[in-house]
């Protein structure tokens, strides 16, 4: 059984001191964070137990580092994390230790500490016991508000987690399961995927899973040009997954009729210029995105589905260069069209949602934009989720 902060008694949490596994693995420039959607995402959990009466400490990791290093501290996080709170927000230069003991020892009822990068310590990617005694130390409960990393055997998603009696799912976990739970065994009909992005093989796991349920799905973006080479398209020199190539055609064989491809595309040739061609790419050519009749076909997919739901995963070709943006948009667009007609629409992926704040959609303009990219899929996928399953009772 998995519990959530809301079934335990608020007096429970009076004077206790909570630690939260949240993913604030922002994008941080010049010292500052430029996108907080998952530090937002983390705010009703936080608040949720700072008026309970919890000293709150919050872990997180930031990027890649392999030692410490500046470029990766939170530092700039615990001052965006004062700004949207509205609240004094202390942070602690480590994340175990004496430094940090003394710190928490200082907590007031309701006050938060964020501690520094997990990730300066290699034990935490390890799941060394010994750094995950040290992380379930540091408090008597412990939440895991971190969907997007709860894909990850780390001490802090796993190690850590049973060494708490009480562990708990937080506000934004419980809501990720419960909208990709409803895309995996329940989604409201018609079902449309869209599909897009540079890599088959994520994706694969995901689709087997969702196919049989889907009414439609669109392919577009690096993704296609497999599928449309299985068909007998000349793809020129367009991405080709030669790995999943029979997985591809399967795939077709079994549900062609439900898959929607590319009918033009936007190509281009070394010498960067870019043109639209229809059908087959010539050789020497390669397809960067949709072409204008295809997004004509997908937007009215998209937009005339205002009753299911519509998942969507992966940009529909390169969009991050302006020429090649025009079918994503058109694709993000046509989202929220769904959204206001009444569709249920979920929007998954890193890059897919870069996509999206792009495109000027925004974000209450989707019924669910899932934090995770890597998560998503795999939880979609039906694999395990280890920092799901840590926080379930056993017996
Ligand atoms: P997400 O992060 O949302 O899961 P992916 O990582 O699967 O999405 O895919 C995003 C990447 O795919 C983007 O960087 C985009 O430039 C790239 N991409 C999409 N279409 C094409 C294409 N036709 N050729 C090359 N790259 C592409
Ligand atoms: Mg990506």
């Amino acid at each position: 059984m998995l519990r959530s902060i809301s079934d335990l008694d608020d007096i429970q949490y009076y004077g206790k001191k909570v630690l939260v596994r949240v993913d604030f693995n922002v994008t941080v420039s010049d010292g500052a964070v430029t996108e907080d959607y998952r530090i937002r995402s983390a705010i009703p959990t936080i608040e949720y137990l700072v008026k309970r009466g919890a000293k709150v400490i919050l872990a997180s990791h930031l990027g890649r580092p392999t030692l410490r290093d500046n470029n990766n501290s939170l530092a700039p996080v615990a001052i965006r994390l004062k700004e949207i709170l509205n609240r004094k927000v202390d942070f602690v230069q480590d994340c175990i230790g004496t430094q940090v003991n003394s710190k928490i020892e200082k907590l007031d009822l309701g006050n938060i500490l964020l501690l520094e990068n997990l990730r300066y310590y290699a034990e935490e990617q390890n799941n060394d016991p010994e750094f995950s005694k040290s992380i379930s130390s540091l408090a008597d409960i412990y939440v895991n508000d971190a969907f997007s990393t709860s894909h990850r055997k780390h001490s802090s998603t796993y190690g850590a987690v049973r060494n708490f009696d009480i562990r708990l799912a937080g506000f934004s976990l419980k809501k990720e399961i419960e909208y990709l739970s409803m895309i995996r065994y329940n989604p409201r009909k018609p079902f449309t995927l869209v599909v897009g992005g540079s890599k088959i093989k994520d994706k694969i796991g995901a689709l087997e899973n969702l196919l049989p349920k889907a009414d439609k799905l669109l392919v577009g973006g690096g993704a296609a040009y497999t599928f449309l080479k299985a068909k007998g398209f000349n793809i020129g020199n367009s991405l080709f997954d030669e790995e999943h190539f029979d997985w591809v055609k399967n795939a077709l064989s079994s549900y062609g009729e439900k898959i929607l491809l590319p009918v033009d595309h936007v190509v281009s040739s070394e010498e960067n210029s870019y043109s639209t061609v229809t059908g087959d790419i010539p050789n020497g050519m390669s397809g960067f995105d949709i072409g204008i009749e295809t997004s004509r076909i997908y937007s009215s997919e998209i937009g005339g589905n205002g009753f299911g739901t519509i998942f969507w995963n992966g940009p529909m070709g390169m969009f991050e260069v302006g020429q090649f943006a025009n079918g994503t948009m058109n694709v993000a667009r046509s989202m929220a069209l769904a959204f206001w007609r009444g569709a249920m629409t979920l929007v998954g992926g890193g890059d897919t949602i870069a996509a999206l704040k792009k495109s000027g959609v925004s974000e209450s303009e989707v019924t669910h934009l899932s934090t995770g990219g890597g998560a998503t899929l795999r939880f979609l996928a039906g694999d395990k989720m280890p920092g799901i399953e840590a926080l379930e009772q056993v017996n």
